[in-house]
């Protein structure tokens, strides 16, 4: 075909070309046959990624190629590297049946996969878009491998709101994790910037794609609904959101796009716990993966894991919603039996959420029709277990879904073949051209038995044998030693080397049969199987449904098996204010201490009263960290709906978790420490409400004593003022703020330890009261140091301890009259002085001699 001219104008590639002109930014894979070849500079950039070889076609072309059965795997290895892949399928052109056509039937980005292969079973997949401007951004949030579609407005980027419970982009971001973000406008270079340090893909669109107008459109579009019974008003930046994932959708999957839900707005702050990026990092509730809050529960379903994710991320504010979970799991405590049998009956569930988006992408298996017959019947067997139970009022399965499993049953084999259109897929009985195709086939291969068992007597050559292959059909081998015997009326096929093929007649009117009797079978079994794809696709809505309350149900039991396991009990909710725990654990720590050594429990008791400040002192190691993220925790738990480890606790919902700890990973974004943390406590100070919850460790470690003292003492200060507090837990090495105690709500703990022969004990028991302050000198005697140091230290330190508390009460006497600590005042006094630099430039020369005595302690 190529002549001597330029190889880019042979048909094939000019037709390579054409296709690629509508897909430059993605690698396009090119269905030749078994292969997807790549050509050009797609295949010059994807051969490295892929780790396959660089050839050439027809001298200068570069290209190189991939089976097409594996594709999957050098597919992961590019949107690894952050690519785009087109996939263009064959097709045969009737105008011109000489040269294969092809065309492009599916985009495949980060965001959005629907191969299992490609996705991680327990985790859902996000594709989010960003819309509107830098001060009102709207948000949407598509995981098109389950249909899940919701929208949410994202607080100011440059929030000065008082008290705003909305989430920051940053914190949507690390709640979902999606795999891409979808971007337009000035959008684009915000994310870019604000999550530089995450590396995820963000894709930008033209401008007009994410107008309001648009997204109202679309909506009602593929809909069919008003975007106002979803919870949109009119001029919700999120529309336009929406609209660019619907667009983008559109392109990725060029044939039908797979089904999503209506999307619906989400209130970010009505119904919900808020958990912002930092105490999701700061509570381990995800990551790492083998330590996470998620690692201790364990779900049977794939279903049931994303199911718990979504809980853990949304936790509840109602006392009547907590109570109904909380009534669940105790009910699933107590009945062993019942919970046995739900668990058995999970183990037959199937990822029907996945399957159905698979379908719509159109891959739907044989087998997908099983899983479906199988869920839905373990769906049947989880609700008369349930029956009688009632928490469980929820859980009912659609009539309509258990006649059509059983429809499937009578259609389907009990195992079907890997492949549309092969078989066996229909059962005998259901159709007869099938039946009797299938009876000629099982004849065909008896006359084939006999025909051949004929031969050998006639030719008396026992060796003969009659095979199949899909290139000559059916054929007589005789081996080469026996040609001479074979009879003049055998024609000869082929000629191998170790022998001779041939055919008669009579072998050819046999063939014939069976060729059309299968050609007869594949027809009959493709038709069954698209017939049955349809009539799945029109039971989707009530299967996601059924789906979602299998789902909950496996995310209670996961409840109920750890509750019993690790002994934890039923929080009562209260609306007191109060959070009071008995005994309470951390269930991580706990988890992972070495064998032998035991957790010390301890108590908790804070109100928005006269206990709502409690500072945490005490040496490193000594347990503070591990306390107070333990009651956070614990209150997150209750509010998911689980038990708590605890001997006994009453428990307020809050609004909100805050917590300031640590800030190591923040080297990374390129900010000093301690700007960060002080970004973070200004975010925190600026949002809280009465009704929050608040942790902070180590607060002003970022810098020179003196500051930080300072620092940390006005936020104590601030904190409890006014007369609805937040309860707020404060670990601190700062002593100095122990002489805070007088103030309203403030109490004082310390973190017990002991020195029995010549050793330091951490007894990791909370106790009410001062650290002791020598500790750190004490410790540092034990350890052997020099006699006249330890000496002159103790010296030191109780000079500076005198002056800190000079300071201090000066502190105190020019701070308390007339002082204002109303946001407002705040406010004001801020933007009097902008400028004013909080950092004296001599502290660091004032606090060296401070940090060091910090050291020793
Ligand atoms: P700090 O914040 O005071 O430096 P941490 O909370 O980080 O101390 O605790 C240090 C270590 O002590 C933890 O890693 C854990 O192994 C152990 N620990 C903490 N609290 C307890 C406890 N209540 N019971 C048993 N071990 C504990």
């Amino acid at each position: 075909m190529s002549r001597a001219g330029d190889p880019l104008q042979t048909p094939f590639m000019r037709q390579y070309l054409e296709i690629k002109s509508g897909y430059p930014d993605a690698i396009l894979f090119f269905r030749m046959g078994d292969f997807y070849e790549l050509f050009l500079e797609d295949a010059k950039i994807a051969a490295p990624l892929m780790d396959v070889a660089l050839t050439k076609r027809q001298g200068d072309i570069p290209m190189c190629g991939v089976p097409y059965h594996s594709a999957d795997i050098y597919i992961q290895r590019l949107l690894g590297a952050g690519k785009k892949i087109a996939v263009a399928e064959q097709t045969v052109d009737p105008a011109n049946p000489k040269l294969m056509s092809r065309r492009v039937v599916r985009v495949i980005s980060a965001g959005t996969l629907i191969e299992d292969d490609l996705l991680s079973p327990g985790k859902a997949s996000y594709l989010m878009a960003v819309a509107g401007d830098l001060r009102r951004p709207g948000v949407a949030l598509a995981d098109i491998s389950t249909g899940e579609f919701f929208a949410l407005e994202a607080a100011a980027v440059d929030s000065d709101v008082e008290s705003d419970l909305t989430l920051s982009l940053r914190d949507i971001y690390y709640s979902r994790r999606p795999g891409e973000i979808l971007a337009a406008g000035p959008m684009i270079e915000h994310l870019k910037k604000l999550l530089a340090e995450t590396g995820v893909q963000i894709t930008p669109l033209e401008a007009y794609r994410a107008s309001v107008s648009e997204g109202w459109r679309r909506i009602e579009a593929s809909f069919a609904v008003k975007p106002k019974a979803l919870g949109f008003e009119e001029d919700h930046a999120a529309l336009g959101a929406v609209s660019l994932i619907l667009h983008y959708l559109d392109q990725a999957f060029p044939e039908k796009r797979p089904q999503l839900e209506a999307p619906s707005f989400r209130e970010s702050t009505a119904q919900h716990l808020m958990l912002d990026e930092r105490t999701i990092r700061n509570l381990n509730l995800f990551e790492p993966a083998e330590t996470s809050v998620l690692s201790l529960f364990s779900c049977r379903t794939a279903p049931g894991r994303r199911a718990l994710r979504d809980c853990i991320l949304r936790p509840l504010i109602e006392d009547a919603q907590i109570n109904d979970r909380l009534d669940a799991v105790e009910h699933l405590i107590q009945k062993a039996d019942t919970s046995r049998a739900l668990y058995d009956a999970l183990g037959t569930v199937f990822d029907l959420e996945r399957i159905l988006s698979r379908v719509d992408g159109g891959r739907c298996r044989p087998g997908d029709f099983r899983s479906v017959i199988s869920t839905v019947r373990a769906a049947v067997d989880i609700a008369s277990i349930l029956r009688e139970a009632v928490p469980f009022a929820f859980f009912k399965v659609d009539s309509s879904l258990i006649a059509f499993a059983d429809d499937l049953d009578t259609e389907i084999v009990e195992e079907p073949a890997a492949l549309p259109g092969a078989s066996p897929f229909l059962r005998d009985g259901r159709n007869a051209a099938l039946d009797d195709a299938r009876k000629a086939r099982t004849e065909g291969a008896r006359w084939i038995l006999d025909l051949e068992e004929k031969e050998r007597n006639a030719t008396g050559i026992s060796t003969l044998k009659i095979r199949f292959n899909r290139v000559t059909g059916y054929y007589i081998e005789i081996s080469k030693g026996q040609t001479q015997n074979a009879p003049d009326h055998y024609e000869r096929k082929q000629t191998l080397v170790t022998g001779e093929r041939y055919t008669t007649p009579e072998l050819k009117e046999i063939e014939r049969k069976i060729l059309s009797a299968d050609a007869v079978i594949e027809e009959a079994e493709q038709a069954a199987f698209d017939r049955l794809v349809v009539e799945l696709q029109k039971h989707r809505t009530p299967l996601r449904r059924m789906m979602q309350s299998i789902a909950s149900v496996d995310v209670l039991l996961a409840f109920s098996h750890i509750a019993r396991q690790a002994r934890w009990v039923r929080p009562e909710i209260v609306q007191t204010g109060e959070i009071t725990l008995e005994e309470s654990r951390h269930p991580v720590v706990e988890k992972f201490l070495p064998t032998g050594v035991r957790f010390t429990a301890n108590d908790v008791r804070l109100n928005r009263t006269d206990r709502s400040f409690a500072l945490l002192t005490g040496p490193n190691m000594a347990g503070k960290s591990t306390y107070i993220r333990q009651v956070a925790l614990i209150q997150l738990l209750a509010q998911v709906g689980s038990f708590v480890p605890a001997r006994r606790a009453r428990i307020t919902p809050v609004d909100r978790i805050f917590t300031r700890i640590g800030a190591q990973d923040d080297l990374a974004r390129g900010e000093s420490t301690f700007f960060v943390e002080m970004l973070e406590t200004s975010a925190i100070l600026r949002r809280f409400t009465p009704r929050s919850l608040i942790i902070m460790d180590e607060v002003g470690r970022g810098t020179s004593t003196y500051d930080g003292l300072s620092i940390a003492w006005a936020i104590a200060e601030f904190l409890t003022e006014g007369a609805m507090r937040p309860a707020v837990l404060f670990a601190t090495h700062y002593h100095e703020l122990t002489a805070l105690e007088e103030r309203t709500g403030f109490v004082n703990l310390t973190m017990d330890v002991r020195e029995s022969d010549g050793r330091v004990i951490f007894l990791h028991r909370v106790k009410e009261g001062v650290a002791d302050r020598s500790y750190g000198i004490h410790v540092a005697r034990l350890a052997g140091l020099p006699g006249p140091v330890v000496d002159r230290a103790s010296e030191l330190l109780q000079a500076f301890e005198e002056r800190s508390l000079r300071e201090s009460e000066a502190l105190e006497l020019r701070g308390t009259p007339g002082l204002d600590w109303s946001p407002g005042a705040i406010k004001a006094k801020t933007a009097e002085a902008p400028n004013e630099q909080t950092a004296n430039p001599n502290a660091r020369e004032e606090g060296r001699n401070p940090t060091k005595k910090q050291r020793l302690r």
